[in-house]
């Protein structure tokens, strides 16, 4: 008999509850459905899709080493799989839960087709378990932190299956260049070439860490340092186990604050669990008639621009959006930054900001995209206040980012540490850099007057 094993962001062998389930059962076909066409679905973005080729074809090539192999196909997943269940005989399909409101549908969609049995394995603990005393989801990420850490650490790793049945016939697979996910030339993905997608590479990135984790409370607001984990990408893709990394971590002393930011990918996952929209709309509703800018309107267009290009003339929005074009990835004080900036200093809607991550960053999250735009917006249910307008220029001078400015902004990698937060106010500005889109103090002022007119 034949099992599915219905591949998403689960892209692992080792602690992956649906393969041993189903390694358990019987010839295990493990499936990934390419979903570009169900409703609703949000479109895997460009970024993504880069990493997505690789670490496919990384599984597959461990799937290879244990006599098995991955069947690519395309459309609508609950749909195709129900196919697929027809065409192989299939007893039954295993899959991890995921929680982007997409997937519970097509969750929905083949459950009520196929005998589909949903394990957890993509949270520390299952999105929805951890509540208040009255039984409600935590709003707020502490408390809600507080609970999560007193119900760890999570139970043993279950190791990867040593060897995977062959089913008796493979069904036909599409191959990964049929599908095109690289880009097209030019190829902007050049300087992609600082990951390696896929389960060895993400437990070489978690080994490399974790003599630095008692240092992460110390370096990790620190662009400039190698402070943070970089296993964002293989964390979203689940190419590891954040069970693992956690456990890992812990084994270690001082590891409690990188402990912490793991579990706001949790909470990320219960905001959006409880607020399946949240990627749309604001999670203060207070906040709907707020007057963003109209992005229609060319000005506003070209900031916007100017944001994306990392052509503001504020270095160290600048760098962090040149670090996101150029590596699919941004280090998280420059994305509060640089999101706060769009916000408040262009007064541009955060659905525009999301979008763009989305489309740029390799761990494009729905839950934690959509939960830290909001959060710097100021319009979620936990939330910077709005009124807190974040200086880059003090912020950039604050957590030490020259040498991460001279790296990522070339026209700039002359200045000293003196003048490069703000070129402009030391009358240093080389030609070849743009000048500031709008002061810090007239969009400061803009801003709070914009949020006047909603009080
Ligand atoms: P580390 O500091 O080493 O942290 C370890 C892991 O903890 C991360 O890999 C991540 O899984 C988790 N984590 C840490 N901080 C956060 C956080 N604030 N929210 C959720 N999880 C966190 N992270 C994403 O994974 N996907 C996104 O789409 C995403 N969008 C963001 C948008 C904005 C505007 C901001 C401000 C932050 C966003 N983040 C997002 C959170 C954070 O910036 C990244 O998780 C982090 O920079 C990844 O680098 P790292 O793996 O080295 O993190």
């Amino acid at each position: 008999t034949a099992t599915i094993v219905w591949l998403r962001e689960d892209l692992r062998l080792a602690d992956q509850p649906a393969f041993a389930a189903a390694a358990r059962e019987g010839g295990v076909i493990p499936v990934y459905v390419l979903d570009d066409e169900t409703p609703r679905h949000r479109r895997i973005g460009s970024a993504q899709r880069w990493w997505l080729h690789h670490s496919l074809a990384s599984l597959d090539a461990d799937l290879r080493k244990r006599g098995s192999r991955l069947i690519l196909r395309r459309g609508v997943a609950a749909d195709v799989l129900a196919d697929l269940v027809a065409e192989t005989g299939a007893e039954r399909v295993h899959a991890l839960r995921h929680y982007a409101p997409w997937w519970r549908n097509a969750e929905r969609a083949l459950g009520g087709k196929v005998d589909l049995v949903l394990h957890d394995g993509v949270c520390l603990l299952p999105p929805g378990e951890v509540r208040t005393g009255a039984g409600d989801l935590y709003k707020i990420f502490t408390p809600f932190w507080r609970a999560l850490r007193d119900r760890m650490p999570p139970a043993a790793s279950i190791p990867a299956p040593e060897r995977l049945t062959v089913a008796e016939a493979w069904p036909a697979s599409d191959t990964l260049e049929d599908w095109a996910l690289l880009p097209a030339r030019p190829d902007w993905a050049g300087g992609f070439n600082v990951w390696t997608p896929g389960e060895t590479g993400a437990l070489e990135r978690l080994e490399a860490f974790l003599p630095n984790v008692a240092a992460y409370d110390a370096t990790r607001n620190l662009p400039s340092e190698e402070g943070v984990s970089y296993l964002s990408p293989h964390l979203h893709f689940g190419e590891i186990s954040v069970a693992e990394v956690w456990r890992r971590a812990a084994a270690r002393p001082g590891a409690e604050p990188f402990l912490r930011e793991l579990a706001w990918r949790d909470y990320a996952q219960n905001v959006i669990l409880a607020r399946p929209d949240y990627g749309k709309a604001n999670g203060l509703p207070a906040f709907d008639p707020f007057p963003w800018r109209d992005i229609a309107d060319p000005d506003v267009a070209a900031d916007f621009r100017a944001w994306c290009r990392g052509e503001t003339g504020y270095p160290i929005v600048d760098a962090g959006m040149r670090e996101l074009w150029a590596t699919g990835w941004m280090h998280n004080r420059v994305r509060m930054i640089a999101a706060s900036f769009l916000v408040k200093h262009l007064l541009i809607d955060w659905r525009e900001g999301e979008r763009w991550f989305w489309d740029t960053l390799v761990d494009a999250d729905y839950g934690s995209n959509s939960v830290n735009w909001q959060w710097t917006a100021g319009t979620g249910i936990d939330a910077n206040m709005f009124v807190r307008i974040m200086a880059p220029l003090t912020q950039s001078e604050k957590f030490g980012a020259a040498d991460y400015i001279r790296r990522w902004v070339p026209e700039l990698s002359d200045l000293g540490d003196a003048v490069i937060h703000d070129p402009d106010d030391h009358d240093a500005r080389p030609a070849a850099y743009p000048e500031k889109r709008i002061g810090h103090r007239a969009a400061r002022e803009r801003a709070l007057a914009a949020l006047s007119t909603i009080r």
